[in-house]
C-alpha cells in the first residue's frame, strides 16, 4: 500500500494547511473584513434575487455581465484585458501555474503575504524573498540587485503591503517594474484604503499586472477577486482557469452590489475615519508602537505579543499574532479596524492587557 509520504512531494508534506483560528462569538479583527453589513434595503433585495437564480445550470462561464460591471466600478479601461478567480488567491495561483518551469523564480518582498510564498511551493517555483528594512520601507537597492541577480519570472509587490500597512512610494515601484525582465504583478487588495492605484499607470508598463479583490471592501464571503493587464497576457491565464470558478450566486450578489458600488465606497470612508481615530488612541499607549497604514488594518509592536494576543483572546477579541512569522515582526500585532464599537473595545482591552504586562 502506497502511503502519502511515498507520493506527495516533500515540500508539500513539509508544510501545514492555512490555519483559521475559530470565531465564533469572537470580535473578529484579525483577516481585515469589513465590519459593516449590507444595509437592510439591499439585503433583502439580494435574498429575493439570490432565490430565483437557476443552480442547476453552470455559470456564463464568460462572466460578461459581472465584468462590464466591474468595468464601470472600478474604472477598468475598455482596452485592458480583464479575468476573474476565485479570490485573488486562485489568480496568484494561476499566474504561477503558467511562468512555473525547472528553475523559474518567484520574487517578493518580506514580510509581506505569506500566499506568494506558499503558492511559489505548491507550483514548484524557486521563491525569492527580498528583506524589506526594518521600518519596513523597502530597500530599493537590495531588491533590484536581487531582481539582476535572480531574474525572477513572477515578482509580487502588495501595494498597500500586508502585513505592513505602508504602501511604497509609486516611484520606486515603478523602478522595479522597469528593471525586471519578468512579470510584476502589484497587489492592490487594499486600495480602497490607500486611493492610490497603478491602474491609471498600466499602459506605461507591458509587464504589469493589476491585482485587485473586493474581500477587503465588504465581500469577503463571495470570494471574488480580479486582474487587469495587457489582453496578451491576460489571454494566456485565461487557458488555465477552471471553467467555472466563479459560481452563479456570486455572480448574481457581486453584480447587484456593484450596482450600489456607492454604499461600499460609504463603508470604506468610515473605516478610512476609524483608521485615525484608533490610531490616536493607540498613540496614547507608552507601552506600544505602531506603524503607519494606508490599509484597514494597523501593525503594533508591543513588549510580548504573544501573551497580549491571548489576553485579548480571553475578552473576546481576535487580532493577528505575527510573532513569529519573520524576523522583522517580532512582538507584532495586526489589529483589522473594526466598527467604532469594536475599536473602542479593542482599545480598553489592549490598554488593560498591556498594564497587566507592566505590572
Ligand atoms: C487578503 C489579501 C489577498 C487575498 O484576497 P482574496 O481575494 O480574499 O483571496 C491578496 N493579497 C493581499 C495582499 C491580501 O492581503
Amino acid at each position: 500500500m502506497t502511503t502519502p509520504q511515498q507520493l506527495i512531494r516533500p515540500e508539500i508534506l513539509a508544510m501545514s494547511a492555512y490555519h483559521v483560528p475559530p470565531a465564533s462569538n469572537m470580535i473578529k479583527l484579525d483577516a481585515m473584513e469589513n465590519p459593516y453589513p449590507l444595509p437592510a434595503a439591499l439585503r433583502h433585495q439580494l435574498g429575493q434575487g439570490l432565490g430565483e437564480v437557476a443552480i442547476n445550470r453552470y455559470p456564463d462561464a464568460g462572466y460578461g455581465e459581472l465584468k462590464r460591471r466591474l468595468r464601470d466600478a472600478f474604472a477598468i479601461p475598455e482596452d485592458a484585458g480583464l479575468m476573474l478567480g476565485n479570490g485573488s488567491d486562485e489568480l496568484i495561483q494561476i499566474l504561477a501555474m503558467g511562468l512555473a518551469r525547472p528553475g523559474t523564480k518567484l520574487m517578493s518582498l518580506e514580510p509581506s503575504f505569506v500566499m506568494y510564498r506558499m503558492i511559489a511551493t505548491f507550483c514548484q517555483m524557486q521563491y525569492v524573498g527580498v528583506a524589506l528594512n526594518d521600518d519596513f520601507t523597502l530597500n530599493l537597492n537590495a531588491t533590484l540587485a536581487a531582481i539582476e541577480r535572480e531574474q525572477p519570472a513572477l515578482i509580487f509587490i502588495a501595494y498597500p503591503n500586508n502585513p505592513t500597512g505602508n504602501h511604497f512610494p509609486a516611484e520606486q515601484i515603478a523602478q522595479i517594474i522597469r528593471a525586471a525582465k519578468g512579470l510584476v504583478v502589484v497587489d492592490e487588495a487594499y486600495e480602497a484604503f490607500a486611493q492610490d492605484s497603478f491602474l491609471p499607470r498600466l499602459h506605461e508598463f507591458p509587464n504589469l499586472l493589476i491585482l485587485r479583490t473586493l474581500s477587503k471592501v465588504g465581500l469577503a464571503g463571495l470570494r471574488l477577486g480580479y486582474m487587469v493587464g495587457a489582453t496578451a497576457w491576460i489571454n494566456e491565464f485565461e487557458k488555465l482557469r477552471p471553467p467555472y470558478n466563479i459560481n452563479v450566486l456570486t455572480q448574481y450578489a457581486a453584480e447587484m452590489v456593484l450596482t450600489h458600488i456607492d454604499e461600499l465606497h460609504a463603508q470604506t470612508r468610515l473605516i478610512r475615519d476609524e483608521r485615525a481615530v484608533l490610531s490616536a488612541q493607540l498613540s496614547t499607549l507608552p507601552q506600544l508602537s505602531q506603524y503607519p497604514s494606508d490599509a484597514n488594518f494597523i501593525l503594533v509592536r508591543v513588549p510580548d505579543a504573544p501573551a497580549t494576543h491571548t489576553a485579548l483572546k480571553v475578552d473576546g477579541i481576535l487580532v493577528k499574532n505575527l510573532h513569529g512569522s519573520h524576523s522583522l515582526l517580532q512582538n507584532c500585532l495586526r489589529l483589522t479596524v473594526g466598527t467604532p464599537a469594536e475599536n473602542r473595545l479593542l482599545f480598553d482591552a489592549l490598554k488593560s492587557a498591556l498594564m497587566a504586562v507592566d505590572a
